[in-house]
């Protein structure tokens, strides 16, 4: 027993915690939840617990279903939902196989194994997100467009508005939880906010980013209101993205900013955003996961359409922000394709990994783009090099199954199932007749 466990064990006696809840996530970043009781954490820590693994998304094939989840001490928190005595505290878990060995399937594992590549080659990784979603009415009929909460635009104060409120108390929560936020606001859509939340190493921001959708969705519950992180639920508002920063870090230095380089940029800060550049396109299906992801990406809307890099550009896919002297050690790049329902874990081991294959491969960061790529012609675009992003949830499938560098960092087991979901729900979505043909073409054809 380390004494980090020790802790744990000292403090659910001391706040008469009653259930402990186990976290993980499955292979599409979907939060599951095991509870035991106090008196089964020792076994918990010592041996894990087991279950079945063939009833969760991704986890198992067939003929390996026993899963064992050990929880890590380091992510002990009492729920402030379920807080006062006989309360429920949480920890996310690593999975294991029975014999002992990390769980191919387990997406924590993905992103240690990647984490300790770039630590390596002396690399610690941290991330900043902006996390967008919106609040609408509750309805009963999920298939009918939804309705905001409020009509607010971007950082619009919205008096009375139950927006307000609702930002406070997950902001409060969050902080409670060990989580530090730093700004919270209206975005530009109505009823849509952003919270975001202060940089960690990725995989503390991964389980952030997982405890968070959580958090907003028990405050939804409770003030009778419905937290949506769809990235694209209304046709002619703004999606819901979830923009990140990332920054590489040797020792207690920034790794991207170099004084007197052009914009003060290091050649390690352009190595890695060349690589993540020129992965954009493979890794695409996982940094945005959904059929709808993709009516975000082309919905304009300041989301990013083509793989480009610019300073200030918000039309571009990349945003490396001016690096200023006295400031170095918070020079990052904003990735701003990702949306806040992807798997954290998986799409930051890729970006991370994207960026490291840059640095490997000593890829060179082409000119910046200063236009608004959205006004150019494709002719114009063609002619800069701008590739386009995948246009659909089908193409970046199509993208991502010849990827070896993507079967590499997932490995084979995530990238297999990640790929044949995907497929599936592609062709489910493609055999549907939808209402916008059936306005467009049933009484004029
Ligand atoms: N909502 C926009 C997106 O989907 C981002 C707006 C912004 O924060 O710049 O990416
Ligand atoms: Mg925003
Ligand atoms: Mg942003």
């Amino acid at each position: 027993m380390d004494k980090q466990q020790e802790f744990v064990l000292r403090t659910v006696e001391e706040r008469d915690v009653r259930f402990i809840r186990l976290w993980f996530a499955d292979v599409l970043g979907t939060l599951k939840s095991v509870a035991i009781s106090p008196t089964e954490l020792e076994a918990a820590f010592e041996e894990g617990i087991g279950f079945d693994g063939s009833a969760i998304e991704g986890m198992t094939r067939v003929f390996e279903d026993d899963m064992i989840v050990r929880p890590d001490p380091t992510t002990f928190q009492i729920l402030p939902w379920r807080g006062g005595p006989q309360g429920t505290a949480r920890m996310f878990c690593d999975i294991y196989t029975p014999d002992g060995s990390p769980s191919l399937a387990d997406p924590r594992h993905v992103i240690r194994k990647t984490l300790a590549q770039a630590k390596e080659k002396g690399f610690a990784f941290y991330v900043h997100p902006e996390i967008e979603f919106y609040l609408f009415k509750k309805q009963e009929d999920w298939s009918q467009p939804p309705t905001p909460i409020d009509d607010g635009g971007y950082f619009d104060h919205v008096p009375r508005s139950p927006g307000m409120d609702f930002r406070r108390a997950t902001v409060n929560m969050l902080e409670q939880m060990g989580i530090p936020v730093e700004y919270s606001h209206h975005e530009a859509g109505p009823g849509q906010n952003e919270i975001d939340l202060r940089f960690a190493d990725a995989l503390t921001i991964s389980d952030n980013i997982m405890t968070f959708r959580t958090v907003v969705k028990e405050i939804s519950l409770e003030r009778g209101i419905h937290a949506s992180f769809m990235p694209k639920p209304l046709t002619h508002a703004p999606g819901s993205g979830m923009h990140s920063h990332l920054s590489l870090f040797e020792g207690d230095t920034n790794a991207f900013y170099e004084a007197g380089q052009e914009f003060n940029m290091s050649l390690t800060a352009r190595q890695f955003a060349a690589g993540i550049l020129h992965h954009a396109a493979e890794i695409s299906a996982v940094t945005d996961q959904y059929v709808n992801s993709y009516k975000r990406l082309w919905g304009g809307n300041e989301a990013p359409s083509y793989i480009c890099w610019g300073h200030n550009n918000r039309s571009a896919l990349l945003r490396i922000p001016q690096y200023k002297p006295g400031k170095g050690n918070s020079s990052r790049i904003e990735y701003r394709a990702l949306d806040s329902v992807c798997n954290p874990y998986l799409a930051y081991s890729l970006l991370l990994a994207a960026g490291l294959d840059g640095i490997d491969k000593k890829m060179q960061l082409g000119e910046p783009t200063s236009d608004d790529v959205w006004e150019l012609t494709d002719e114009e675009r063609q002619a800069m090099g701008i590739q386009p992003l995948p246009g659909s949830l089908g193409d970046a499938v199509k993208i991502m199954e010849k990827s070896d560098f993507v079967a590499d960092v997932l490995g084979e087991h995530v990238f297999d199932y990640f790929i044949r979901n995907k497929r599936q729900e592609w062709h489910e979505y493609r055999e549907q007749v939808t209402p916008f043909e059936l306005r467009k073409y049933l009484q004029k054809l």
